[in-house]
């Protein structure tokens, strides 16, 4: 069915008021919602897969307070282990991966609204590009470029590189910063900035690029934890759980709550699988991840969680871009789910 059918589709099952109905169906199983990025603005300049904008994220959360007990992840992972009671129209917000704008554009609009959420971090890929040294600075300027050459001054010399591939990257970046590295910061900064100029025509494609991938620090993340947001782990490198040998499996979910445990002080007792179908972990994994310590962990399976279900095994609804309120409500409410099944709906 064409997209804009199904959107005026969804508009009209609000207005009949079958979103409410839907929502008290589920009124007593938990809504976990997963998110991956929220970008200051929503642009058309390549595919923002996964992202919501401000804008739209700061009224979603809007709705889900004012319709939802918003709660700490652990807190709902508590009540769906049976150790406290689930309050009626339970509900946590979770971000993905690890991205610098979960701390630069989410976090505010949370505060805001003073709702809590769980960020799950890749750990190898924390602080790797988030931080602000200038041999970063030289690569994300290299590397975002889709200009053929950039052009550097090299002992007074115009010196031009071939950018035009991955490797001629690669090889451009490593000879311009171990060229940078020789000269004093005054001259360094004036050839970063030369750099920069170059590639001026392409500055807000780039602003945007960074704000879509780049991953916060772990002084984000400290920040994040300190502001009431819960840290969990999502591995180390972003591997699927199913396609590791155990040796690794055991290293990827160790080291990275390890790694968390101590970078942020504080406790690392929520995992999210790595892309998180029911094929991207198994029986074997879920046992690995309680002998670690791990209380829960959070597929990315479609649907609710009523109490008693399996703590490591939690279903969440992924939140991508739309700009379309009623195709939200359409999903945390579970009528998408059923619709999708029906045929004509694909
Ligand atoms: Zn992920």
């Amino acid at each position: 069915m064409a997209k804009t059918i199904k959107n005026v589709l969804y508009i009209l099952l609000w207005r009949l008021g079958v979103f409410a109905i839907a929502r008290r169906l589920h009124k007593n199983q938990a809504l976990i919602l997963t998110y991956h990025g929220v970008l200051s603005k929503a642009s058309d300049n390549y595919v923002n897969r996964n992202c919501v904008s401000a804008a739209m994220f700061d009224r979603q959360v809007r709705w889900l307070k004012k319709h939802y007990t918003v709660m700490p992840l652990s807190e709902l992972v508590a009540a769906i282990r049976g150790e406290k009671p689930l309050p009626p129209y339970a509900a946590a917000i979770t971000f993905d991966d690890g991205f610098l704008n979960n701390y630069s554009v989410a976090l505010p609009i949370l505060m805001k609204h003073n709702v809590p959420a769980t960020i799950f971090l890749t750990t190898g890929y924390i602080g790797a590009n988030g931080a602000k040294l200038w041999t970063e600075r030289v690569d994300s300027i290299i590397y975002s470029s889709t200009l053929p050459r950039l052009k550097v001054q090299m002992n007074g010399q115009p010196v031009e590189f071939d950018v035009s591939s991955q490797k001629a990257r690669e090889r451009a970046s490593d000879r311009i910063r171990s060229y940078l590295k020789s000269q004093n910061p005054e001259e360094r900064e004036k050839q970063i900035i030369a750099l920069e100029r170059q590639i001026e025509q392409e500055r807000n494609f780039i602003d945007e690029m960074d704000e879509r991938y780049k991953f916060m620090s772990w002084e984000d993340a400290k920040v994040l934890a300190e502001s009431g947001m819960e840290l969990g782990s999502h591995t180390v490198s972003h591997s699927i759980l199913s396609t590791l040998a155990t040796d690794k499996l055991r290293e990827e979910l160790q080291d990275s709550k390890i790694t968390i445990e101590e970078k942020l002080q504080r406790d690392c007792p929520l995992f999210s699988y790595p892309n998180g179908t029911e094929r991207d972990f198994s029986p074997r994994d879920q046992d690995m991840l309680r002998k670690l310590g791990y209380r829960a962990a959070f597929s990315q399976v479609y649907g609710f969680n009523p109490p008693g279900s399996n703590p490591y095994a939690l279903k969440r609804i992924n939140i991508a871009r739309s700009e379309n309120f009623a195709y939200f409500l359409a999903k945390i409410t579970g009528v998408w789910g059923l619709m999708k099944n029906l045929p004509g709906m694909k």
